[in-house]
């Protein structure tokens, strides 16, 4: 392939990839959306390998390359549940961050290129050492993100002390060390600042996540999706490929956004978050993974009565949590919806924009369960509702419906806003046990006078309120 025909299908896969940015942002163009990112992400690897730049003798790495790389993707896809994507995302994260570092040292070690002037070789060694910086962050980042989503780290935030100082006193070394990495004498000489800075930023990026408390775990995944497209555009600096620059960008870009709008979601500050600790607010830190202990009384409630309320309410309000997905109780919900709006109940769906466990996540499943679009409303949308609510249903949901975001500003999700279901006349929530959320802490809404507790797995509770609203 001649160089131009690549610069061509270089342009039209970019044309595929904002296509595809814009399809997904939609749950009705989402579907489409991806197959232009498919089919984007096809035209750019065949350009690539059968590009100008590629020897004759690469071919045999190439393929076993991505024979190895995508039949570990084919059975990830196969294997993974739905409940853990978030983490394989972020595993992902990772590895575009590790390929940033390699692609870094492989671009210093590499002679063959002849630069015509010193600034020439002066920008590329800047590319190399922001790459890898961004690189190495991404990539210890992820994986510590990585442990904490899937419960092999726990969700208690690390607080050094002095740490703001520590990060800080990194960033100094790593411009010191910057300044000795581009005077350097030769590659031996150049060798040294950029393995000290590598391992620094490694640090950071363990340090950087897990400082991260609470319910702030949204953000940073977010930020790691972010970074991961500059480390990626990085690469696309340090390879001349235009596509990576242009693709990374996209990516580095969307994930900034999305980042902002979280955190502008959960009244929480960007900086404080990438600093770190910010979930642990003024309180205590948050033990994640179900430790707070309840305090009070609660007034269980059963299938039968459940479905009884459901049955004369005029106005319902469904609220999912990650339990929803868990349980993969989304088609009994969609089952349940369908009977009820039958019988003239008005129902609709309340979503927390960090519900579950990753951007999406209940829009995602509520529109695999064929669930109309029309009644899944923001937060904003429908918080002012729940008073003239009859019903309002907790699936599978905790932090999100924590009124003590609202009341305890000790809390550590204090700021925080909540969908606020204890406002209408009657509150059932549906889960397992009285276990904590993710970020560890207790819920006041569990003994508030007009909740029921709807004990026992999602799925199972919502077949039987189901059998109930049928007979
Ligand atoms: P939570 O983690 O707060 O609560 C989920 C609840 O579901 C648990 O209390 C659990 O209680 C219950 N549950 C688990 N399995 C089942 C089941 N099979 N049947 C019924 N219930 C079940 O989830 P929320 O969605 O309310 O809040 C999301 C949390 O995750 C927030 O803190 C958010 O910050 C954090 N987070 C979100 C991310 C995102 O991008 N959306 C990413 C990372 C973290 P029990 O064990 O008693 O059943």
């Amino acid at each position: 392939m001649t160089s131009s025909l690549a610069t061509v299908a270089y342009i039209g896969a970019t044309i595929l990839f904002i296509l595809s940015l814009g399809g997904l942002a939609n749950p009705e163009t989402a579907r489409r959306g991806n197959v232009f990112g498919i089919i984007g992400m096809a035209i750019a690897v065949l350009a690539t390998v059968a590009g100008p730049r590629v020897l004759p003798g690469g071919y045999p790495w190439i393929i076993g390359a991505l024979v190895l790389g995508g039949s570990i993707g084919l059975f990830a896809a196969k294997k993974v549940q739905m409940t853990q994507m978030p983490e394989l995302v972020a595993l992902m994260h990772s590895l575009v961050g590790l390929a940033a570092c390699l692609v870094g040292f492989a671009s210093y070690v590499d002679t063959s290129t002849v630069f015509p002037t010193p600034a020439e070789k002066t920008i590329h060694e800047i590319e190399i050492y922001i790459g890898i910086l961004i690189g190495a962050v991404t990539f210890s980042g992820s994986v510590i993100a990585f442990g904490k989503l899937s419960g092999k780290i726990g969700g208690k935030p690390l607080l050094l002390p002095a740490r703001h100082w520590i990060n800080l006193a990194g960033l100094l070394v790593v411009i010191w060390f910057g300044r000795a990495f581009l005077n350097a004498h030769g590659i031996a000489d150049g060798m040294l600042p950029l393995l000290v800075m590598t391992v620094i930023a490694l640090l950071f990026g363990i340090h950087m996540v897990m400082a991260i408390g609470g319910a702030d775990m949204p953000v940073v995944v977010s930020m790691l999706n972010s970074y991961s497209g500059w480390a990626a555009a990085a690469t696309g600096f340090m390879l001349s490929n235009d596509l990576l620059i242009v693709v990374g960008a996209l990516v580095g870009s969307s994930g900034a956004i999305l980042s902002y709008i979280l955190c502008r979601a959960m009244n929480r500050n960007v900086i404080s978050v990438i600093a770190g600790g910010f979930g642990t607010g003024g309180g205590a830190p948050a033990a994640s993974g179900g430790t707070a202990q309840p305090a009070g009384e609660v007034s269980p409630i059963v299938a039968a009565e459940t479905a009884e309320l459901l049955r004369e309410a005029k106005n319902v309000i469904i609220v999912p949590g990650y339990g929803m997905a868990v349980a993969q109780a989304q088609h009994t919900v969609f089952e349940i919806t369908k009977l009820l709006r039958d019988k003239g109940v008005n129902v609709r769906f309340g979503i927390h924009p960090v519900a579950g466990r990753m951007p999406g996540h209940m829009n995602v499943l509520l529109a695999e369960a064929k669930v109309p679009y029309d009644i899944v409303l923001e937060m904003d949308e429908i918080n002012a509702d729940f008073p003239d609510t009859d019903v309002s249903m907790v699936i599978g949901a905790n932090d999100i419906v924590n009124p003590a975001a609202q009341d305890d500003p000790t809390s550590p999700i204090a700021g925080m806003p909540v969908l606020e279901v204890w406002k209408a006349k009657t509150s059932i929530v549906m889960k397992r046990s009285m276990a904590s959320g993710y970020a560890g802490v207790d819920n006041p809404l569990f003994y508030k006078d007009n909740n029921r507790m709807l004990f026992g797995d999602a799925k199972k509770m919502l077949d039987e309120v189901l059998s109930a609203l049928k007979a």
